[in-house]
């Protein structure tokens, strides 16, 4: 059970799977290594993240109903038209968040499945020295 609590804690502070260490050293900037303990975010692979892209669609699509919801109840006399737009902007404006929790998602989603052992830096790491 505590084990669950440590692991939802690192995912909410977008923490790296292995030292729990934010992943994020901007709004929209991630490094390719984690700086605590090198884990490689990307595993070496090309188009690791495209798996990401999808889950902020599923993160989106919730969002976005819930800030319509959200937005009727706030301004009930405005048209469905406007209050979709109104709600697509604000998720338009938390973006960034939810580019973080994908990709925090995904990797986690990832390392639970398939975990990378300490030593392991990516299939191409010899030829990137
Ligand atoms: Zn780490």
């Amino acid at each position: 059970m505590k084990k669950h609590v440590l692991r939802t804690r690192t995912l909410l502070r977008r923490g790296c799977p292995r030292c729990g260490r934010c992943m994020f050293s901007g709004l929209l900037s991630m490094p390719v290594n984690c700086h605590g303990c090198r884990f490689l975010f990307d595993r070496g692979e090309a188009g690791y993240f495209t798996g990401a892209m999808s889950l902020g669609s599923v993160i989106c699509f919730p969002l976005v109903v819930f800030l319509l919801a959200l937005v009727h109840w706030i301004f009930p006399n405005w048209s469905l038209m406007a209050a979709t737009a109104a709600a697509g902007c604000l998720c338009l404006s938390l973006t960034p968040w939810i580019w973080q929790f994908s990709r925090t998602f995904w990797i986690h989603l990832d390392h639970s499945v398939d975990p990378v052992d300490r030593g392991f830096r990516g299939p191409h790491a010899r030829r990137r020295r």
